[in-house]
């Protein structure tokens, strides 16, 4: 069919689905959005709603439509299976409107745009990203339903570990990546919602310009940014929202520039293993370290913990800073409790100053605003004199009680949900509102009077009524139509009524419906300066947001710590972590009875070799000081009896073996990538812990490889490390290097069986009972004997390997000669230091990223 052959609506229809080719346009029709073609399709699978058509033979169009007052919730489900959505409305009264209505699109929703709570997870923040660059990048991320923005430069090869630490909603590329292996990959690993933006949004000029109109500044030394990729993101993340929202974004007061090395960097291996946001088995919080420690009262709390968990501090003072509230908190039960009750009534104070920047606030929300911002004062009190930098910093907090006043004598206590049919506005806070609902008020009173009068001058039962279609009536019972006065003048026929109008009620119903309309107009007119007024505040709104949930942290550590008996860590001068009594936050509230551990490095002895039985305990102890290191370094109290530590930069973690079929890596090669990440990239004030290295391939290779592995750890690396094998000739290494302590996990055997005693123990073990634990899982009795007498053969040569690496010595710099033999026994070119490590660093991006040309 041609163009030309169309509806008057549809040709409108498609002149906007030509301008928004990648989105599903919503298009309204009446009480209807209605979708066509391809759009309907897709909404009547993702929707389950029934798809019909519209034309005949070849004119026929596939077409589904939703009743506009469920929008929300459909909308919920288009934007959660990853669709781009346009809505498009009714731009004018369609009674006023000469030939077609005018229609236009009034929003693009998207994953990471979204603003309404339904669509979105109180507790977590809903981040958009989008970065711009080559081998360094700019990255720029906001979550929109709460007006932050971020804004930093990284390399690229640590491009995935911001992603995987932010967690993204949606990604915006640049046109030119489209299809891209990078789409792909985005895609398949993180699951991520990915839109593009044409790259000239991207080209500085562009995007600068963009940032100085958002910002209203002449130049961008206001905001302080100079760094052209991060102008670039910043400029297309900004130009994004623009193109989506189709209104000035009031909401987004400032960029907030940050160093990630400022944090100790958790990179996405490390969150992922040590299950801190997210559990390995189905990506939810269930059994993390974050389900343990969430008992906040705010969402802003729950976000803000989320935030402080994935990147821990490492300046001394500021940990010092968190630690100090924290304890006061679990000493003061009544402050403690008090700050709780105050807290559990403060709404979502960023998502509603969202709503308030983009004019969607509903009257409702602007009382649950109101009664958050009380609780301000009686905060302050209660925080005053409390001898803590932090503490004491949220007496500062501004008040607001001007918006807090103005809501109060604005809106009433128990408003209707929408603006548009009016009755939010009290009595009292307009004289002309008030004048207007008088005489809405004495229309009733007239009425009621006029209906009895009609009675009496008629001696029928009739009855006033009144429909949005029809407008006002007098309804008389059929057999009693035919008597009713002469200027009674029908209007319509029903079954067993007919209704009729008089001279009179007409007049009286202009006045009233003039009236109601204006009522409403003023209504909304009134609700309109109001949200202005409070729109001034947003920076002051956002602030208090931010430190609400700051304190709703710092709350939430002082009542975990107390309920789950954690202690202050110490944090020493000293290069060391010592830890009496620890426990696994997270294990230990699943098992009966946790048995804890102690645990002591420093710089002589920085190397900790457990062997022991499957089972037994290694992963779990090794776990908890990191999980300890972390909680102390965000703040919190930890799960021992005494914890005293240095300030560590980061924690590593290479754990268990997975093949990533999905990246196209073997098990062996991603755990040589990730441990060649930790090799490059730890210092001496670094905790690694390394579980079951070299397990992927032969033996001896295995073994070659965790050797030199954890040689290089303790000669040149020299950071703390916790190191978990099988390979019980690892244990050597002590012999060879004071700083090697070699511990094993206690396995009682009864009888023929197993007990284990999750118990660390010094000393290294030979025994991995390896064929004991296939027993208990029910392996057949042949096998289990076969394998026994086979590891009984093989125990008998391990002597000699045992006498060869007791006489290994390491050579620093290895003589020539022996190097090249090596080399042609293995066909192996060695490179230099430096190629290595850029080499490293390039496997990692490789197979993270493929940035391309
Ligand atoms: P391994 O790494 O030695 O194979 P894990 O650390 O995975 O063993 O522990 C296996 C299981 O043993 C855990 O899931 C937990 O149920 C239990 N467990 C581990 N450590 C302890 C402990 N200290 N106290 C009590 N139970 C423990």
């Amino acid at each position: 069919m041609s163009f030309d052959e169309l509806t008057p609506a549809m040709k409108q229809y498609w002149g906007i689905k030509k301008q928004f080719p990648d989105c599903v346009l919503l298009f309204r029709m009446g009480d209807f959005y209605e979708t066509f073609d391809k759009d309907a399709k897709i909404i009547s699978k993702v929707l389950q709603i029934v798809l019909t058509s519209r034309g005949k033979g070849v004119k026929r169009t596939p077409l589904a439509g939703i009743p506009y007052h469920a929008l929300d919730a459909y909308l919920y489900k288009l934007v959660k299976a990853g669709h781009k959505v346009a809505i498009i409305e009714q731009l004018e009264d369609p009674k006023k409107a000469k030939g077609i209505v005018k229609r236009g699109v009034v929003r693009i929703v998207t994953p990471g745009t979204v603003t309404e709570d339904l669509m979105l997870e109180t507790k977590s923040n809903n981040y958009i990203m989008t970065f711009y660059g080559k081998d360094e990048l700019g990255l720029a991320i906001s979550d929109f339903s709460t007006g932050e923005f971020y804004v930093t430069n990284i390399l690229a090869s640590e491009l995935f570990d911001e992603i995987e630490r932010f967690s993204p909603t949606e990604i915006i590329l640049p046109e030119s990546y489209r299809g891209s292996e990078t789409h792909h990959k985005l895609k398949t690993q993180n699951n991520v919602v990915v839109n593009y933006l044409p790259d000239a949004n991207y080209w500085t000029d562009n995007a600068e310009r963009v940032i100085l109109d958002h910002f209203e500044i002449p130049s961008m030394n206001s905001i302080g940014i100079n760094n052209k990729n991060i102008i670039s993101a910043t400029g297309g993340l900004l130009k994004y929202f623009k193109d989506t929202q189709f209104q000035k974004i009031s909401h987004i007061k400032k960029i907030s520039s940050y160093d990630p090395h400022q944090r100790m960097i958790l990179d996405g291996t490390t969150l992922r293993n040590l299950e801190i946001i997210k559990n390995q088995i189905d990506g939810t919080s269930k059994n993390t370290l974050l389900s343990i420690l969430n008992k906040t009262s705010t969402s802003m709390g729950s976000r803000n913990l989320t935030s402080w968990l994935s990147s821990p501090l490492i300046n001394l003072n500021m940990i010092n800073d968190r630690l100090d509230a924290v304890e006061l908190l679990t000493k003061d039960y009544v402050l403690r409790d008090n700050l709780c009750e105050l807290l559990s009534d403060v709404s979502d104070i960023s998502r509603i100053s969202t709503r308030v920047g983009l004019g969607t606030i509903s009257p409702r929300e602007l009382i649950s605003l109101r009664n958050s911002l009380v609780i301000i004062p009686k905060l302050k009190h209660l925080l005053n004199n409390k001898d803590t930098v932090l503490l004491k910093s949220f007496t500062k907090l501004p008040d607001l009680a001007d918006i807090n006043q103005l809501i109060t004598n604005s809106i009433i206590e128990d408003p209707p949900l929408l603006i548009r049919d009016g009755g939010m506005i009290k009595d009292g806070f307009s004289q002309e509102l008030d004048e207007l609902k008088l005489i809405v008020n004495d229309s009733k009173g007239w009425l009621s009077n006029f209906e009895n009068k009609e009675k009496t001058r008629t001696g029928i039962k009739l009855r006033v009524g009144y429909n949005r279609v029809m407008g006002y009536y007098i309804e008389v019972p059929k057999h009693k139509a035919s008597s009713v006065p002469i200027d009674y003048i029908r209007k319509s026929t029903l079954k067993n009524a007919e209704r009729f109008i008089t001279p009179e009620l007409k007049e009286k119903e202009t006045i009233i419906l003039t009236a109601r309309d204006k009522l409403i107009d003023k209504e909304i007119e009134l609700y309109s300066t109001i949200i202005e007024k409070i729109k001034q505040k947003i920076i002051e709104l956002q602030l208090i947001s931010t430190e609400l949930g700051q304190l709703d942290t710092l709350v939430t550590f002082a009542k975990v710590s107390v309920d789950n008996s954690y202690v202050k860590p110490k944090f020493m001068d000293d290069d060391k972590i010592n830890v009496k009594n620890g426990r696994h936050p997270v294990v230990e509230k699943m098992v009966d009875s946790f048995v804890s551990n102690d645990i002591n490095l420093n710089n002589s002895k920085r190397i900790m070799v457990i062997t022991g039985s499957n089972m037994a305990g290694k992963s779990t102890s090794m776990r908890q000081v990191a999980l300890i290191i972390i909680m102390a370094q965000a703040g919190c109290f930890v799960p021992a009896d005494l914890v005293e530590l240095c300030v560590f930069d980061r924690v590593f973690t290479r754990v268990g073996a997975r093949d990533d079929i999905a990246k196209g890596q073997s098990t062996f090669m991603m755990e040589m990538v990730e441990t060649a990440n930790i090799l490059n990239n730890a210092t001496d004030r670094s905790f690694v812990i390394l579980d079951e290295i070299g397990r992927g391939t032969s033996t001896y290779d295995g073994m070659s490889l965790a050797w030199a592995i954890v040689e290089y750890l303790n000669s040149e690396i020299k950071c703390k490390t916790m190191f978990a094998t099988h390979y019980h000739l690892i244990n050597l290494m002590s012999f060879k290097y004071d700083s090697i302590v070699n511990y094993n996990i206690g396995v009682k055997e009864e009888g023929s069986e197993l007990v284990f005693l999750h118990k660390l123990m010094p000393g290294g073990t030979d025994k991995s009972y390896g064929v004991h634990v296939a027993k208990l899982a029910g392996l057949p009795n042949d096998v289990v004997f076969r394998a026994m007498e086979i590891a009984s053969l093989l125990e008998k040569s391990d002597h000699v390997h045992h006498n060869a690496l007791k006489n290994l010595t390491l050579e620093i710099e290895p003589d020539v000669e022996h190097k090249e033999k090596l080399e042609t026994q293995f066909n192996i070119k060695l490179e230099t230091e430096t190629d290595i490590k850029e080499k490293s660093k390039k496997v990692k991006q490789t197979n993270l990223l493929m940035f391309d040309d």
